[in-house]
């Protein structure tokens, strides 16, 4: 089974612990539209954890029923995820929906009406921060994002402290996209997050450890990682879970 490749990320902790650091984890959820079992299965672990989740919402797509089931998910905060999630990239480029391939005035449009329909529906639960469809994102949208409201933007990878609108990525991504579509090696998956818990505690870096999850598409052993990554780092002294509402809160820029 699993066993004890989770004690690489258990050391990276206890070594944050030693040097007095506190170590911010946070979770994000892509692709929500419904209520779905799935959906709920999600909010029950948020729930029963204390874990804040914030979902990124494809705002065509979605509605009231979203709406209501979160009203009794106090945890749960929502972000604009693109506008339909459609890929729109020209081959031979990745998919993207708010690349290069068209003008930014276009896509940022369609933004700006995701960004009003979901505040519409969400109110104080939607965060001013954009989760591009799979996470690419052309720098001249990027420009034209703080004129609309938001103040932060989550890809997935290590942070650039050049860039110019404020980061708050994911960095643990347990799906295997690119084969199974089940669970990652989990060994790497541990080490990766091992990783990142020590590179935050290597320089000026004001980060956090941010996990990524697509509920509409687990399956058993992607929920049963899940279950597990988040039970074992919220029983770690080092640890704590936020709501990156508290990172976008302290930003200085
Ligand atoms: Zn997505």
């Amino acid at each position: 089974m699993s066993d004890d490749t989770s004690a690489v990320l258990i050391r990276a902790l206890d070594a944050a612990h030693a040097a007095g650091r506190e170590v911010r984890f946070w979770l994000r959820d892509d692709d929500a539209v419904a209520p779905t079992p799935a959906l709920d299965r999600l909010l029950t672990l948020s729930a029963a954890e204390g874990v804040p989740v914030t979902l990124a919402v494809i705002p065509r797509d979605t509605g009231a029923a979203l709406a209501e089931r979160l009203a009794s998910a106090p945890l749960a905060r929502v972000a604009v995820h693109g506008w339909a999630h459609e890929n729109h990239a020209l081959p031979p480029r990745k998919k993207q929906e708010l690349g290069p391939d068209r003008p930014a005035e276009t896509v940022l449009a369609e933004i700006a009406r995701g960004r009003e329909k979901l505040s519409a529906l969400h109110g104080a639960r939607l965060l001013p921060l954009l989760v591009p469809p799979w996470n690419r994102i052309a720098p001249g949208v990027v420009a034209g994002l703080p004129a609309l409201g938001f103040t932060a933007l989550s890809t997935f990878g290590p942070e650039d402290p050049t860039a110019p609108m404020r980061a708050i990525n994911t960095h643990v991504d347990p799906i295997d996209w690119h084969g199974s579509r089940s669970l990652c090696p989990e060994a790497a998956l541990w080490q990766g997050a091992a990783q990142r818990v020590a590179d935050l505690g290597t320089g000026p870096v004001e980060g956090t450890v941010g996990l990524l999850t697509h509920h509409l598409v687990h399956d058993a052993a992607i929920w049963d990682f899940v279950e597990r990554f988040i039970a074992l780092t919220r029983a770690h002294p080092a640890c704590r879970w936020i709501d990156p509402a508290e990172v976008i809160a302290s930003s200085s820029r």
